[in-house]
């Protein structure tokens, strides 16, 4: 008899792999596409997000289920001052594949290498322009410094680092080629990213992939991309066939990946919710926190948010996400 790796499967077939953990509702960023109500300073878990030990047991049962990477994010996730703990919880129950979507700001190299010392191995920064003044005014003010530190410092602490750009209309479109090659000179990957209609999004311009592929001198009619089908939804390509200069983009709209979608998400308040763009899920927080329920209870709740995760989207069609990002974190 073959031993087969467990697998959660979709009622479509979708073979499910990848938890993104949102740790934090909150952030102290006001980006344009996503912005949240008010700035927030670090803090300690509110009562009703999960805790670090709650979100291991999670990871446990996901795991034995064959979910085998996680990616932590928010809101803004360094704000959790436990988040070294988290990792490390989910670390300990065997979970290896450890990743980071953060906004930088608070990523000092100490801060940077306890998390890669708990186990964290990649970092995904968001990273939307080179320009100070530009920065600020994205960002709702912050300053860039930090953030530029915290880039150094996930080559320093010996992460993995990608950035994300969202691509805005009229803001930071002309300087695509620009932050790659700032990315590229420190061993990194820039993606960049179409924006897409939800939250504070639904009211921008998009700016398709093949706008954006077209700043790096390719056309997607002539080219394939060089990779795709990754463990994340980017289409990875190489500027002037370098391998030393790869990028990514990530085209919700103009190239839906819902067909090849092995995600699901889990809320700062444990709520599982199997898309994206859907408002649907099962609550996994009175389950952990009810000492007579064990863990089938739980893999019963992520079966059940799993059979309601629906084909895709429908952003191209013009109707927007249910819930904000940062509320899911992307
Ligand atoms: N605060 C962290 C950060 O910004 O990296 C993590 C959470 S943030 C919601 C996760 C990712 O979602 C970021 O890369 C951000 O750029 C992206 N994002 C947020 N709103 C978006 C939108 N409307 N369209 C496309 N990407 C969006
Ligand atoms: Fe904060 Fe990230 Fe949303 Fe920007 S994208 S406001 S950094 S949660």
């Amino acid at each position: 008899m073959r031993w087969h790796a467990p697998s959660l499967e979709d009622l479509r077939g979708r073979s499910l792999r990848y938890v993104r953990i949102s740790v934090t509702e909150r952030c102290q960023f006001r980006c344009p596409y996503c912005r949240p109500e008010s700035g927030e300073e670090p803090c300690d878990a509110a009562p009703d997000y999960l805790t670090a030990k709650e979100i291991g047991r999670v990871a446990r049962v996901l795991s034995g289920l064959g979910i085998n990477t996680v990616r932590f994010t928010g809101g803004e996730p360094l704000l959790r001052r436990d988040l070294a703990q988290i990792v490390g919880a989910v670390r300990e129950v065997g979970v290896t594949d450890l990743a980071l979507t953060t906004n930088a700001a608070l990523l000092t190299l100490k801060r940077a290498k306890e998390l890669a010392d708990a186990g964290l191995k990649r970092i995904n920064i968001s990273f939307d322009t080179l320009d100070e003044n530009r920065f600020k005014r994205l960002s709702g003010g912050a300053p860039m410094a930090p953030v530029l530190a915290g880039i150094e410092a996930v080559g320093e602490s010996g992460m993995r680092l990608k950035t994300n750009t969202v691509v805005l209309r009229d803001e930071n479109e002309s300087e695509l080629l620009d932050v790659a090659r700032f990315v590229w000179a420190r061993g990194g990957v820039p993606r960049f990213i179409e924006v897409m209609p939800m939250g504070a999004g639904a009211d921008l311009t998009m700016v398709p992939a093949v706008e954006i592929l077209a700043k790096f001198d390719i056309d997607p009619e002539v080219q394939t991309a060089n990779l795709t089908g990754g463990i994340g939804p980017a289409d990875y390509w190489l500027h002037e066939g370098r391998r030393d200069q790869p990028f990514g983009v990530i085209a919700a709209t103009t190239r839906n990946f819902c067909a090849a979608c092995n995600r699901i998400r889990l809320t700062a308040t444990g709520e599982v919710r199997a898309c994206l763009a859907s408002a649907k899920g099962t609550e996994l927080r009175p389950i952990l926190r009810n000492s007579a329920l064990g863990d089938q209870a739980l893999v019963d709740a992520v079966c059940e948010a799993l059979a309601m995760k629906p084909e895709g989207h429908r952003f191209s069609d013009g109707i927007p996400g249910e819930t904000p990002m940062r509320l899911l974190g992307g």
